[in-house]
């Protein structure tokens, strides 16, 4: 991660300094290329007109044209030759073509167009101009060739181009060294952040990682820290679950054990009390077979592994069903089951599932009644979801157990729940349905007084997990 933070930087910084120095280089020497063309081209055709106006192309004699060729000749730091019409060397400020002729095929395109040739490329040190020498009469009369230097703007540009460069590495090299520092203090962070959840990862749940060198690093060590919290909770949580399962699968074997060794340690015991003791011992047996049973339904109903058989289902016949079964148990009490059903309701739903949840709740009505009491079970439904309420004439949750009837084991009067067979696992079974075809759960008690549980479960099953 440093390489490759630190070869960004570099890559970032080096790639546009070397374009915008190269592209002001190449402007800066097109820019002095194209004075010094302009500079000798307007001197040419003022020496042109000299030309013309002396009559040096018939008379070069006493001309001052002599004088200003071999002036922009030295200005231009070359060479000029002038022609006439017939490629005859009529000046030459090197002295030595004078008299003879040009054969030049630049010059003779040029008299032949009369249309100036450039043949300067920028790029040599020595560059052409070829003009043609038109008299005031439109006549052609000759030509002037202008061969000049540009060798003093290449090295110009060349001692630029060196300072440039040296300017170029001294930026590059504070650069590097300012994307090293960032590399190494990103990777530094990223490193702190790592050996902190290497140590969390072996165990130390309760390790806070806080590495606030940057925004980020310190958003991370908060998920981090957000995530362990909730492990260490689920953790807990398991560690509680798993030590009240061993608690109450273990208290009917201890119930069996004393009633088992008390009749082990008698001689000649009656058959009577034989027979009290077994039925004991069977009635502890089955408490131990609720408690399994219960213990399997709620793992089967485990969120994340849970499948829900979906049907279409006649809620309004699947509530007459359960009272049919439960009315009985509430009868031997005298406990009246009202059932007020609003309209027909069919929804998509596990029924098995649901039939155990709802079951839970009806029958918690009975057993946390009062003899003589009455349980009230209403359906309703609108255009989302369908609604069951059950309430009874019951003992009542205090306000303070409320929040933790839910939870697994949890019973407000354990010698009551144990009498009638409770196992305090019912409703965290009937809150997992719930959830699972994404509904929700609601209660409301008043000790004494009696319980309302609503429970909300949408008519259509949907398996979106944002649902
Ligand atoms: P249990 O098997 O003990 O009934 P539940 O999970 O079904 O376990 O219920 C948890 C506890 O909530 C019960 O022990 C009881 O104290 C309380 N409870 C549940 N339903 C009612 C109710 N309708 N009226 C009063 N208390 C209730």
């Amino acid at each position: 991660m440093r390489t490759v933070v630190f070869a960004a930087v570099l890559v970032a910084a080096i790639v546009p300094i070397l374009i915008i120095l190269y592209s002001q280089l190449v402007m800066y020497r097109n820019n002095l290329y194209k004075t010094r063309f302009d500079n000798i081209r307007t001197n040419t055709d003022m020496i042109i007109n000299v030309i013309n106006s002396t009559g040096f192309i018939n008379n070069q004699e006493g001309s001052s044209a002599h004088e200003e060729i071999n002036a922009l000749a030295d200005y231009c730091n070359g060479r000029i030759v002038v022609v006439d019409k017939n490629l005859t060397i009529l000046e030459d400020t090197y002295n030595n073509g004078l008299g003879k002729s040009c054969i030049s095929a630049e010059v003779i395109k040029c008299l032949k167009s009369a249309k100036e040739v450039d043949i300067s490329n920028g790029k040599k040190d020595v560059n052409e101009i070829i003009m043609p020498i038109i008299n005031t009469d439109r006549e052609l009369s000759g030509a002037i060739i202008v061969a000049y230097s540009n060798g003093d703007i290449n090295e110009t540009i060349a001692f630029v181009a060196r300072n440039s460069l040296a300017l170029g590495v001294c930026i590059i090299v504070v650069i590097g060294m300012f994307g090293l520092f960032v590399a190494v203090k990103i990777s530094s962070s990223v490193n702190k952040v790592e050996s902190s959840v290497n140590e969390i990862s072996q165990g130390y749940l309760d390790k806070e990682i806080s590495v606030d060198d940057f925004m980020e690093t310190d958003r991370l060590s908060q998920s981090l820290n957000t995530m362990c919290s909730s492990i260490q909770r689920l953790e807990n949580s398991r560690q509680e679950f798993v030590s009240n399962v061993s608690h109450e699968l273990k208290t009917p074997i201890t119930s069996m054990k004393v009633l088992a060794d008390s009749l082990i340690a008698q001689e000649e015991v009656p058959n009577e009390l034989y027979k009290e003791f077994m039925q004991d011992i069977a009635a502890e047996i089955d408490r131990e077979t609720k408690i399994i049973n219960d213990l399997l339904s709620l793992v089967r109903m485990d969120k994340s592994s849970a499948q829900l058989n979906i049907e279409q289902i006649n809620i309004n016949e699947l509530i007459e069903m359960l009272l049919k079964r439960l009315r009985p148990l509430a009868a031997q009490r005298n406990i009246e089951i009202v059932l007020e059903s609003f309209r027909p309701v069919v929804a998509e739903v596990d029924e098995t599932k649901l039939s155990l949840a709802l079951s839970n709740l009806i029958e918690n009505a009975i057993k946390y009644n009062y003899e003589d009491g009455w349980i009230r079970v209403s359906l309703n439904a609108d255009h989302k979801y369908f609604y069951v309420r059950v309430a009874d004439s019951g003992v009542g949750i205090p306000q303070d157990c409320i929040d933790s009837v839910f939870e697994r084991f949890y019973r407000v009067d354990k010698a009551r729940s144990r009498e009638t067979g409770g196992t305090g696992l019912g409703l965290a079974i009937t809150r997992n349905v719930i959830l699972m075809h994404k509904g929700a759960i609601k209660l409301h008690s008043k000790e004494k007084e009696g319980t309302t549980f609503t429970v909300r479960i949408p008519l259509t099953y949907s398996n979106n997990p944002k649902a």
